[in-house]
């Protein structure tokens, strides 16, 4: 197992200190970004950007999200302790083990094998064995364990998909990146009643793309 060094600690210090600057001050998930070693989600080669505010290419054409988006998504989900979460696109794991540290029970889902496999075998080594990963496809989300109390989609899709909305609890938020392939806009959407729904917007941002079916 890769170690977590002082050095990592420092460099992990300046990232948060940098995420601040872009004027995001949710202490509850910069703690949570701080205890994650981001570097360990990242081949050892490329472990130095791994403190960079950037996205980075994890393989299989995926990217892990650039922190200052995952720490945007999590402060929008506004996280409670012992909430149930969806998160679908597990990519490189690190989104749903910030999500485990904020005290979410998380269920996570991926629909490409061999990405789902690695990352799999990661979240055990890491200790992270409460988080329930699961290969296939997003789109139809995990009915068998709904309702989740907030659902956050971590690919950009080009409409809210119906799946996910009647597996939300009323009263919970789904945070899901919408727009064509070159740029998205952040949506939550809040489930105010069995048949309503609320919407905000917050900003734009571009994520690798949410695809049907696995692979
Ligand atoms: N949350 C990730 C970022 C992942 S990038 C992290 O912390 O690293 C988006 C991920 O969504 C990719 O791994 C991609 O394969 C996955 N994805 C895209 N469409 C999907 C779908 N329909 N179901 C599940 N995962 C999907």
């Amino acid at each position: 197992m890769r170690r977590d060094t002082y050095k990592h600690q420092g460099l992990r210090k300046q990232l948060i200190e940098a995420v601040r600057r872009e004027g995001f001050h949710d202490e509850l998930v910069l703690d949570a970004m701080y205890k994650l070693p981001r570097h360990l989600f990242l081949e050892k080669a490329f472990e130095e950007w791994a403190y960079q505010n950037v996205a980075f290419p994890i393989g299989s054409d995926q990217t892990i999200s650039q922190p200052q988006t995952v720490a945007i998504q999590t402060s929008l989900l506004d996280i409670q302790k012992g909430e149930t979460v969806l998160e679908v696109g597990t990519g490189s794991g690190y989104q749903a083990c910030i999500l485990s540290l904020m005290g979410a029970k998380v269920y996570t889902i991926e629909r490409q094998s061999k990405l789902f496999a690695k990352t799999d075998i990661l979240l055990r080594d890491l200790g992270f064995v409460a988080i329930r990963t699961f290969l296939g496809d997003g789109y139809a989300g995990l009915p068998m364990f709904a309702p989740f109390d907030k659902i956050l989609v971590t690919a950009g899709a080009n409409a809210i998909p119906e799946n996910l909305i009647s597996q939300l609890a009323v009263g919970g938020h789904l945070v899901i990146p919408i727009g064509d392939a070159d740029v998205q806009t952040m949506w939550r959407y809040t489930k105010v009643s069995d048949t309503e729904m609320r919407s905000e917007s917050f900003g734009k941002f571009k994520f690798v793309p949410f695809l049907k079916g696995t692979q």
